[in-house]
This record gives C-alpha cells, structure tokens and sequence, in this order.
C-alpha cells in the first residue's frame, strides 16, 4: 500500500475505506537468518535497513507487547546534531541526514519538522561553552548560530528574561533541529521492513537466547523456540535483563524518564527550547500540546511510570523559564525506561558470543539516533565490521578505559549524563 497526494484525495473522497493494514502481522517461523530481539525504533530501522541495505530479508523482528509501545512511542520526539566529542559529532551528524530523507525513502509522513532547536546559556562560562561546541558542530559539517539576548527577546518572548537567578544571555540555534511525530517512525520503519519481507512478530517475549559452544544458535519465546544465525539485542531499558540471558553483565543501569503534555493551544511556542540551567526542553505539537520534559526520576528502575517528585521539579524549571505555562493544564505525563551508559554515550557492538550483537545505551537521546542507529547496526550485523560512523561505540571501551566519550563531562555515574 502505497501513500500518495492523489490516493489520500480519493480515500477522502470514497469514504476511507481502501487503506490496507500497514504491516502483515507475522507468525513465528522455526528458523531466521537474523533475529532482531526488540521492536522499537531502533530494532525496525535494524530490520529495514538489513533489508534494504543488504538485501537480508529472512529476519525476525521479535517485540514482547506491541510495535513502539516502548521508548520510541513515548519520547519528547527532539531530533537534532549537535553533539560535541568525536564519536557522537559524525554519529548524529549521518543520523540527521538519514532524517532529512526519511518521509521519501519510506514514503511514510513521520510528521518530521526542523522548526529548529535553541539551547539556552546563562552565563559566559556556559556562552564559552556554548561557542566551543558550536564551533565543533560547524566543523562537523552541521549548522548552528549563536544568538544574543535581542535575537531571542524577539524570537521567543515568553521567556522570563528578568530573571535575577537565571538570567538569558543567549542561545545556540540549530536550524535543521526538530521534531517528529514518534510513533510514525516505527510505524514507517515496521511498513517498509514487513514489505520487503522481514517478520514483524508482536505479543512474542523472548525468555532466553540458545548459545552452544559460544556461538549463538537462536531464541527461546513465549511463542516457542526459534533458531536463528545471527542475534541482535535491541531492546533500549531492557538491555540488561536481555544479556544477562547470554550470561553478559553490562555497563547498564536502567532509569525511569518522564514526559509531560498539556491541554491543546494554539501555536505559541515555535521551536524546540533547552533550559540552561536545568533538564527542562520543551516543543509544541501539531495538535497544540506543550510536550515537555526533564531530567531522570532520582533512583533506577524497571517501572515505566514516573515519580511526583520529578514532575515537581520539572514543572518547577518550566515555570522558572517561562511563567506563561503556568496557565496550561497538564493533560497527560508518563514514563519510559532508559539505557544509561557510564560515559552517557550508546554501544553498537558484536559480543564475545559469536553471532550475537548489541545496541543499547542511548540514554534520553535515542529518539534521534533511529534511523543511524538502524543503519549502523545493519551494517554491522550483515557484514561484521564497524560502520564508520559508529565505530566508536564499542563495549569494551568500559572494560579498557579507553575511548570513553563523556559528552557531558559529569563523570562514570549513569545517571547524571
Ligand atoms: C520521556 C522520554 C523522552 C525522551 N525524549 C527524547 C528526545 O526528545 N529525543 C531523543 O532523541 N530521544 C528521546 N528519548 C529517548 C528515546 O526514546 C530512546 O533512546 C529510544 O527510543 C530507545 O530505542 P528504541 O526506540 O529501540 O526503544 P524501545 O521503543 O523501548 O524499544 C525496545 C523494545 O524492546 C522490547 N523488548 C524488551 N524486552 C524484550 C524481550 N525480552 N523480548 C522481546 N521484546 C523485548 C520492548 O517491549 C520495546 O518495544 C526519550 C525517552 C523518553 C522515555
């Protein structure tokens, strides 16, 4: 099933009724070539790209619930390219361009919009660093613009630039930035694999992975046992729970992220906007709500809802920045679990068992990282070598010391990147 402007005029004219199911909903098979364990963003754009890239069609994609139930549905949908370190600068830089392509390459509307991305500094310690990674983005290749206080006055006038405590003395712009309606992308992702004959299996657990003489031999599920030449894990705040069946123990503590929606308004806030001085981003949506977020709940856990005082302290930093939101009504918020690395920085990696890799750590950030992600890691699992923009996200970079990319400079405690 195809989308186009002249088949949505005549669904709209006809009465709807033409459109076919987006994706076959498959049934397991005994045997895969490749068996993708997670069916979130990262895991579809895995399965889309080993079809499309490398002409692997003979994969499963294997999801305990349903397609982007998990993180990729549950996002504050912030895409941008603006990371500072090597290793991340050309990672994110090639996710943004897949970004760029992405509604004509599935022929699916994600709904992606660079309405552009300010970061706001405080203080001319944080201008310093502001320009110093401005300047690195640019030399990736990337856009960013530094903006005084009269830019941003004009631009963003429902800030509270008075503030004695936090004052604003400018912001860094990225104009390709944005946003994207999150759970189109795993659904654009699931349609374009599932049409070039990969399996897309929901309401399927996976409860065990088979390793025999240290190579990987398939996957034990709540729909039966399933042999398979090649394993991917792909499973974001279940990454550590998934490898401990392969007996690996990673460098991963899993912490709850909350998000934040409010009552529909009419368009007010036109970009993508970071605090400086606290985790507080927010962007509006197409259909009015200010989608919000903030900074981790305080402790790790598994449970996918959020803590109150998180939501105090995020609604706290909101009406620090900007006292207009105090106005509008909180309409919805819910959780999501997240991968933390030591470094802060995500893993795309084979593991010592033979035929088994890894794709995990994206922190709060991998919303963005979807399509490079996807497009590494098929790169990786079709030919066993690193795909060069992400060939510094290896595993053993916490068991070496060597490589780390501590993006945020906080330091070897998960929960603080
Ligand atoms: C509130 C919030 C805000 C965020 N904001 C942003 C943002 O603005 N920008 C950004 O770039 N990133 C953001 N992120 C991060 C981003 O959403 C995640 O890093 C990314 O979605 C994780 O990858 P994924 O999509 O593959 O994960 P998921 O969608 O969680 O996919 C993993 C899947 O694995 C499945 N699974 C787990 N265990 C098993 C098993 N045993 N068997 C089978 N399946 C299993 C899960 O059910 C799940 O569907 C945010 C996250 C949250 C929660």
């Amino acid at each position: 099933m195809g989308f186009s402007g002249w088949r949505v005029l005549k669904e709209g004219l006809t009465g709807n009724r033409g459109w076919g199911a987006h994706w076959r909903d498959a049934a397991p098979k005994d045997a895969y070539d490749v068996v993708i364990i997670g069916g979130g963003g990262h895991g579809l754009a895995t399965a889309y790209y080993l079809a499309k890239n490398h002409g692997i069609t003979n994969v499963a994609v294997l999801e305990k619930g349903y397609l982007g139930g998990g993180n990729v549905g549950r996002n504050t949908t912030i895409v941008r390219a603006n990371y500072f370190l090597p290793g991340n600068s050309e990672f994110y830089s090639h996710s943004l361009k897949l970004w760029e392509g992405m509604e004509a390459d599935l022929n699916y509307n994600v709904m992606h919009s660079q309405r552009g991305q300010i970061s706001l500094f405080h203080s001319d310690g944080q201008r310093d660093a502001a320009v110093r990674r401005g300047n690195a983005i640019i030399n990736q290749g990337d856009d960013a613009e530094l903006l005084g206080r009269a830019d941003l006055k004009r631009m963003l006038p429902y800030l509270d630039f008075d503030s004695a405590r936090f004052p604003i003395h400018g912001g860094i712009l990225q104009r390709r930035a944005g946003t994207a309606r999150h759970d189109a992308v795993a659904w654009g992702y699931a349609r374009g694999a599932s049409d070039r004959g990969v399996d897309l299996i929901q309401n399927c657990e996976v409860t065990g992975i088979d390793i025999e003489g240290g190579a990987v031999k398939g996957v034990q599920t709540t729909r039966g046992a399933i042999r398979a030449k090649k394993v991917a894990i792909i499973v974001a705040g279940r990454s550590g729970q998934v490898a401990a069946m392969a007996g690996m123990r990673l460098p991963i503590e899993s912490h709850v992220l909350q998000a934040f929606v409010t009552e529909g308004l009419k368009p007010c806030i036109d970009h993508v906007v970071s605090f400086g001085m606290g985790h507080f981003y927010i962007s509006q949506s197409d259909k009015g709500g200010l989608v919000f977020g903030g900074d981790l709940d305080f402790y790790a856990s598994y449970a996918a809802r959020g803590n109150l005082p998180m939501m105090e302290h995020v609604m706290e930093a909101g009406m620090t920045l900007m006292p207009m939101i105090g106005k509008a009504r909180v309409l919805r918020s819910w959780g999501g679990i997240m991968d933390m690395t030591p470094d802060g920085s995500p893993i795309i990696d084979k593991t010592d068992t033979d035929g088994l890799y890894i794709d995990c750590g994206w922190c709060y950030g991998g919303f963005k990282a979807v399509p490079g992600s996807g497009w590494s890691m098929a790169h990786l699992v079709a030919t066993d070598t690193h795909h060069e923009p992400a060939a510094r996200f290896r595993l053993d970079r916490f068991r070496t010391g060597r490589g780390l990319m501590d993006e945020e400079g906080t330091g070897s405690q998960h929960n603080l990147h």
